[in-house]
């Protein structure tokens, strides 16, 4: 029999398996190098994946990594996270009669290559003697420190936990990512010369004024906060989401999970809390949501999935208390809900009927609604839409000289590991552009 440890970690171990020489052989030979191919069209870096998979199909793996870092250096990490079947994938012109052409797993055989044999990106520029500090060591952060490193930079990331990797490391369920890959991305950026400062945070340890100081530029990509309250009584009771998912990263076999598990919310998180809870034990996983699978805000795959592992869902269901037995929780009291008119979001209104409570049985209660406005945008007197850090076309926010990229900025639409990628590599071009703009000017 397995140990506790052991079971917990292959519960969670990374689902979809590598492909092997010969089937990425043969599923390379399947791809028409379409010109002006949809599938680059559609990832937000636009890598030419014609290119790449012909380089696979030619057994040039190097040159496969080598066009697949050229744009986007968190290739190892897309690979594995993208929603490939709305982005790429998706647009695939084998979608439509066949099967679309597995881009994802393909692009995750190169950049396995890469990282067993060290075929990772050489800083060819000469120093400009220009120095950026970038907070945060998330994708967007990673990937900004990166380019700007190949313009020869002197970047350093500060980031304010331990590891890098933002929620790469933290957030995401290692089904999909486990926490190595992300590690060693961060560790190949550092080689690229990029130095990452772990344990310092902004705002706290070092100020704004301070990095002002010695820096030429900076990059704020910080991400988003904690999981929002619910306002409900008893809510202490309920188990932060992130908190769960990054436990289930850190430390799977000392994760506490109940039998009964109630998870709040219909996003991703949610989807990646009630998996968890229910590949770690739980005898039974319910999603509760106020409003019905139409307004679900996680993708239809992820639905799919979520009723493939069993998990139940209850609509039109809105928590008013948690209901505790000698300070633990054994249900969730819930309102039924009826649908309004359209919100700002477009999604009916959720009313709550008064008098409709009922308790849903349940001894752990996860929520994952979402996250938090990023903080420091308020601490450092930034210009913020909708609580996100407002930035103009270059990514220069209302300070001269400081710049936001990735989550923290993404006021509209569902927020992803690619276009947190896409940010720092167009921020960092636009840095670059105007260090050089400015030292034309003095010269
Ligand atoms: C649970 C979960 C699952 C997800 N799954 C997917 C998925 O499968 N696919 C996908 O494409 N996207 C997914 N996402 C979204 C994706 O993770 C984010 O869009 C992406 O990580 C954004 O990158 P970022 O660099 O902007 O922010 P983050 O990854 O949040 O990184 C921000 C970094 O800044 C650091 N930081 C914050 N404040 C400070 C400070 N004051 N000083 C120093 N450092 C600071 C943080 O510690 C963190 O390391 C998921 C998100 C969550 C929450
Ligand atoms: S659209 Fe499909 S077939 Fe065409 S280049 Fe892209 S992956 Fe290949």
């Amino acid at each position: 029999m397995g140990s506790a440890l052991d079971d917990a970690a292959s519960a969670l171990r990374e689902q979809l398996a590598p492909l092997t020489q010969h089937a990425a052989a043969v599923e390379a030979d399947r791809c028409l190098y379409c010109f002006d191919a949809p599938c680059t069209h559609a990832c937000p870096t636009h890598i030419d994946i014609p290119r790449f998979i012909k380089k696979i199909a030619s057994q040039n793996l190097r040159g496969s990594a080598e066009t697949i870092f050229a744009s986007n250096l968190l290739g190892a990490t897309c690979a594995r996270v993208c929603p490939v079947q709305e982005l790429c994938e998706g647009a695939c012109v084998l979608g439509s009669d066949h099967k679309p052409i597995a881009i994802g797993r393909l692009q995750r055989y190169a950049m396995d290559y890469a990282r067993e044999h060290g075929s990772y990106p050489k800083v060819k520029a000469a120093p400009t003697g220009k120095k950026i500090a970038v907070i945060g060591a998330g994708p967007a952060g990673l990937s900004c420190a990166g380019e700007l490193a190949k313009l020869g930079h002197a970047v350093t990331i500060f980031e304010k936990r331990a590891k890098p990797g933002g929620l790469s490391t933290y957030g995401i369920i290692a089904l999909r990512e486990p926490v190595e890959i992300a590690l060693e991305e961060a560790r190949m950026i550092e080689g690229m010369g990029v130095k990452i400062e772990g344990g310092v945070e902004i705002g706290k340890d070092l100020s704004l004024a301070e990095l002002q100081k010695e820096f030429d530029s900076i990059v704020l990509s910080v991400g988003l906060g904690r999981t929002p309250g619910l306002d409900i009584e008893d809510e202490e009771a309920i188990v932060d989401g992130l908190e769960f998912i990054e436990g289930s990263k850190t430390d799977a076999a000392s994760l506490k999970v109940g039998r009964n598990v109630i998870v709040i919310g219909a996003g991703n998180t949610a989807v990646d809390c009630a998996t968890i809870a229910k590949r770690l034990g739980a005898e039974r996983v319910t999603m509760v949501y106020r409003r019905t699978d139409r307004e679900m805000t996680c993708y239809e795959h992820e639905y799919d999935f979520a009723r493939k592992e069993g998990i139940e869902f209850r609509f039109l269901s809105q928590p008013s208390r948690v209901v505790l037995e000698g300070g633990r929780p054994t249900g969730l009291e819930c309102r039924r809900v009826e649908l309004g008119a359209p919100d700002a979001s477009g999604r009916p209104t959720p009313v709550a009927v008064q008098g409709s409570e009922f308790v849903l049985a349940a001894d752990q209660i996860v929520k994952a609604v979402g996250q938090e406005k990023p903080s420091l945008a308020m601490l450092l007197g930034l210009e913020t839409t909708k609580g996100f850090i407002a930035v103009d076309g270059s990514f220069m926010t209302s300070v001269s000289g400081v710049y936001a990229i990735g989550d923290c900025i993404r006021a509209r639409g569902a927020a992803s590991t690619v276009m947190a990628v896409q940010d720092g590599k167009l921020a960092a071009a636009a840095i670059h552009a105007q260090l050089v703009l400015q030292a034309t000017e003095k010269s």
